[in-house]
């Protein structure tokens, strides 16, 4: 079995960032960038223009940050399986990871699997449709885009986030519809009331979306009043899902702490996680933030944390 002393699960900014440290620091990091588990490369693929990564002064792709990200680590050494790790055992040391076709032995593991942005699927809202065509799924990310300028825009959700977002839309649009299927939101009071009081902020009780319509990007949305069950169509520049984040997190086995909504716990100003020797960066571990230059930042610090974990041990020779 092959042994290494730094595995690294998942293939994100925070993945490839932990490799480029640990590379560079001459552990050998091997990178499972997965396959059926998300889309390799990370949420960072699904998105056209990133405007706000600093280095990128005209913006770049997505996808073209990610294989910058790539080609970086490899530059250094990294080696990269394009396989997802079914199963981890974390009881004994060194670790072992299981992948779909591999096996391996690791004395420190990175888990930077991400969350996944939960999404309604509603005619329109897909992929070949208007998502990233003024559907998605992160304002701070895509608010400031011009095709959002002075439109009504709708945010789908009732939490915390839901409010967030909105909030940070009224720069951008000439109205902003929170959308929520309840009479009352979930999100804080405080948050709440601000959401209320904001004069370009409209809530929209008992409502769902039931489709989103357009030419070439998004130009209406389709709303239920769940009460009546009236459906009315209502003029839309952008539609924002803030319906919650899904961390990747399943294939742990529940053999690290998480929070109540799955988010791995670290150590705070650390990425130690509950198990010595294992790390956590990116999303996995951040339901605050959530943006590709903190995922990077943390997988910097558990790269530095696992060598630095390495060395108290011994077992950086
Ligand atoms: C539509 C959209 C647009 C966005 N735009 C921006 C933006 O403009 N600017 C910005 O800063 N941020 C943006 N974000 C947020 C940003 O993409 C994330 O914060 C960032 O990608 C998180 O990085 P990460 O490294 O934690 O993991 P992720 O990018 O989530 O990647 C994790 C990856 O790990 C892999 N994986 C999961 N499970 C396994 C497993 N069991 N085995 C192996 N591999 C596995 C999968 O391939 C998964 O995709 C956007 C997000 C979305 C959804």
């Amino acid at each position: 079995m092959d042994k290494r002393k730094v595995v690294i699960i998942g293939s994100g900014p925070a993945s490839y960032t932990a490799a480029i440290y640990a590379a560079r620091a001459n552990l050998r990091p091997l990178i499972y960038e997965g396959f059926f588990s998300g889309t390799a490369g990370g949420q960072l693929m699904t998105t056209t223009d990133v405007e706000n990564f600093p280095g990128f002064p005209e913006g770049i792709t997505g996808p073209d940050l990610v294989e910058n990200f790539k080609k970086q680590a490899l530059r250094f050494g990294t080696e990269v399986l394009t396989e997802d790790v079914e199963k981890v055992e974390l009881k004994g040391h060194p670790f072992r990871v299981i992948g779909s076709k591999t096996e391996v032995s690791a004395e420190t593991v990175i888990v930077a699997t991400g969350a996944m942005a939960k999404r309604l699927d509603v005619p329109g809202a897909n992929e070949g449709e208007y998502w990233q065509k003024g559907v998605t799924a992160c304002a701070v990310c895509d608010g400031a885009m011009p095709i959002f300028r002075d439109k009504p825009l709708y945010v789908v959700g009732g939490g915390d986030t839901a409010v967030e977002e909105a909030m940070f839309l009224t720069k951008y649009g000439s109205r902003v519809y929170i959308v929520h299927r309840r009479d009352k939101l979930r999100a804080s009071k405080i948050m709440a009331e601000h959401a209320e009081k904001h004069p370009k902020i409209e809530i929209l009780w008992n409502h769902v979306l039931k489709e989103v319509k357009g030419d070439k990007v998004v130009s209406s949305v389709l709303l239920e009043d769940v009460k009546s069950g009236q459906v009315a169509e209502h003029p839309a520049g952008g539609v924002f899902f803030a319906i919650g984040h899904q961390p990747n997190t399943r294939f742990l086995g529940g053999q690290l702490e998480t929070d109540e909504q799955g988010y791995l716990v670290v150590r705070p100003n650390s990425s130690y996680t509950s198990v010595e020797g294992v790390f956590a960066a990116g999303d996995v571990q951040d339901k605050v933030y959530r943006q590709a230059i903190t995922a990077a930042g943390s997988g910097c610090k558990a790269a530095l944390d696992a060598e630095r974990w390495l060395t108290s041990k011994g077992l950086n020779d």
